[in-house]
């Protein structure tokens, strides 16, 4: 539910909710060490340098004091909305923002990346989730492609538009370790 005081019929697809298996699965952050990151909208597993927000208000995203945000574009976009309106302050922001879509859903655009940059003057990376929550393909930080999760190819028989793979050595090792293998 939209929490702005105006709404913006048609700007956003209905959308289906992530699964609550999505709980199983953390945030992954392009750079290392991650710093205090609110996940908005998406059931991903909390801890304390990732307090996440299925839904979230004013007050409680302002008294997590996040360094960086990671969440839907609408959620983002919501958030620069309020800041604009300066119900929200978030002064801690200052690391890279991390935008998750969905497969099948459009890829972020350059003029997605230059809005979310004027708005928060922050870079954007993004992260392809399953509606289960788990990583499929994440953005390289060194800005040449996507990386994809093990199991992502029998996902991605999906007829989707699927982003230009990366080829250099940077990996998120972890998750490559803990990415349960689809039978
Ligand atoms: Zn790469």
């Amino acid at each position: 539910m939209s929490i702005l005081p105006f709404s913006l019929p048609g700007l956003w697809r209905q959308t289906e909710s992530p699964a609550a298996t999505a709980a199983l699965h953390r945030l992954e952050y392009p750079l290392d060490p991650m710093p205090r990151t609110a996940v908005l909208g998406w059931p991903l597993r909390s801890d304390p340098r990732t307090p996440v927000f299925e839904t979230w208000s004013v007050k409680q995203l302002e008294s997590a004091r996040p360094q960086a945000l990671a969440g839907s574009l609408k959620d983002l976009i919501e958030v620069a909305a309020l800041r604009e309106m300066r119900v929200l302050k978030l002064r801690s922001l200052s690391y890279p923002l991390v935008v998750i879509t969905r497969p099948g859903e459009p890829r972020l655009s350059e003029s997605d990346h230059d809005r979310l940059w004027r708005l928060f003057r922050l870079p954007v990376f993004e992260q392809i989730r399953g509606l289960d929550g788990r990583l499929l393909a994440w953005e390289c930080e060194s800005r040449d492609g996507f990386h994809f999760a093990p199991d992502a190819p029998a996902q991605m028989a999906a007829p989707i538009e699927w982003p230009k793979q990366c080829n250099c050595e940077l990996a998120l090792a972890s998750e490559l370790d803990e990415a349960p293998r689809v039978r």
